[in-house]
């Protein structure tokens, strides 16, 4: 097994003064606004777990109107889910506890001794490889399987978290974001008093192998455009290709405007296997606990799930689910077009890390609120 290498932490772009003086500007009405946001809906999560005091929206749906968060979120209360591990086939118990803001999203293995226990949510913890993300901390505590509540979590805008498991393997579920999201969504989401930082690519980054590739390009030339809370929330273009007759060639285009289109699109999209495969994966100790609960089935004659396909074209649509989840492992939600062509885990890890060697490919931004976002010209000249 190897170790990821420990990598220091790129700094964010500087800001050039007018930016820093839109930028404050924006967070002062922006702060004021979620304050008389919290006053009308009564306010009464204020002080709360380190002083939120915007709204409080336990049971309603995820945003519809609603496109990008100005502020960072976090859960407005304990979750608790079980369920089993996909690889090992074993029980697994998860406690999300709502955490303060601008301390992230970390993962807490309960049955390992304090000092090795905490796993931080990022790229630089994740051991690259195929079947699934695995993040692992420098006392080589691991946790795989993290990339479907990675989804959930970017797709409910949360921001800090802390992800407590009994294993080391989050639990498969329903072999989609689905069931993370609806118990998160349930529980309800605080917004916090720390303005949420966002990632914008100002150039083409790719992490490419063979005729493999995935890439995020500006969302506006240049990516100098001050952003929006009215920017697409998921935009992306991607392709996959299974010499199989079922699967086949499937390309999606998705271009979701609101949490609610992005989960519509991408929340139930399961994980999928060959029949031809699994008895490989057994040998090899993975996949014990995969069954038609937890996963498409494609066997010789066609999917094997007596229910069959949620999408006609779930399997693309799950190579999203993955690759959303793979890129909030960042650390914050990137502004970006994506382009995705057979890529994988291994590969949406290799595009972060392209990303974040280049100090020119990317700067820290926060959200205007209100404007739409073609009417943000005047911000658009001066990179
Ligand atoms: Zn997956």
């Amino acid at each position: 097994m190897t170790m990821t290498m420990p990598m220091t932490m790129p700094m964010p772009m500087p800001m050039s003064q007018k930016e820093k003086d839109a930028a404050q500007k924006i967070s002062r009405v922006a702060y004021e606004r979620a304050g008389e946001k919290a006053v009308e809906r009564g306010g009464e999560k204020a002080g709360e777990q380190g002083g939120e005091r915007a709204s409080e929206r336990g049971g309603e749906k995820i945003g519809e109107q609603g496109g990008l968060e100005v502020w960072e979120g976090t859960l407005a209360r304990t979750v608790n889910l079980a369920g089993c591990g996909v690889h090992s086939g074993k029980d697994v118990h998860v406690v999300l506890h709502p955490r303060a803001a601008g301390t992230g999203i970390v993962l807490r293995r309960g049955d390992l001794a304090n000092g090795q226990r905490e796993i931080p949510l990022r790229y630089e913890h994740v051991e690259q490889r195929r079947l699934c993300t695995k993040v692992v901390n420098n006392a080589g505590s691991a946790v795989s399987m993290v990339e479907h509540l990675m989804c959930a979590l970017a797709m409910a805008q949360i921001d800090n978290l802390l992800v407590e498991l009994d294993a080391d393997e989050l639990p498969i579920l329903d072999g989609s974001a689905e069931p993370w999201l609806a118990a998160i969504l349930e529980a309800g989401v605080v917004r916090q008093q720390k303005p949420r930082s966002y990632l914008q690519v100002c150039k083409p980054v790719e992490a490419r192998e063979d005729d493999r590739y995935c890439r995020l390009l500006p969302l506006e030339a240049g990516g100098h455009v001050l952003p929006t809370t009215t920017m697409p929330v998921l935009s992306v273009d991607f392709l996959i290709e299974f010499p199989h007759p079922t699967i086949g060639r499937q390309r999606l285009l998705v271009a979701a405007s609101s949490p609610a289109a992005w989960r519509e699109e991408i929340a139930s999209a399961r994980t999928f296997a060959f029949q031809k495969e699994i008895e490989q994966l057994r040998e090899q100790n993975f996949a014990l606990g995969g069954s038609l609960d937890n996963a498409v089935l494609v066997g010789e004659e066609g999917i094997v799930n007596p229910e069959g396909l949620r999408y006609k074209d779930e399997f693309v649509r799950h190579k999203i689910l993955d690759l959303c989840g793979d890129l909030y492992l960042a650390g914050m939600p990137i502004l970006a077009h994506i382009e995705g062509c057979k890529s994988g885990h291994r590969l949406n890890n290799r595009l972060l890390h392209s990303l974040f060697r280049d100090a020119e490919a990317w700067r820290e931004v926060f959200l205007t609120e209100g404007a739409t976002w073609s009417e943000q010209g005047d911000f658009a000249a001066a990179p």
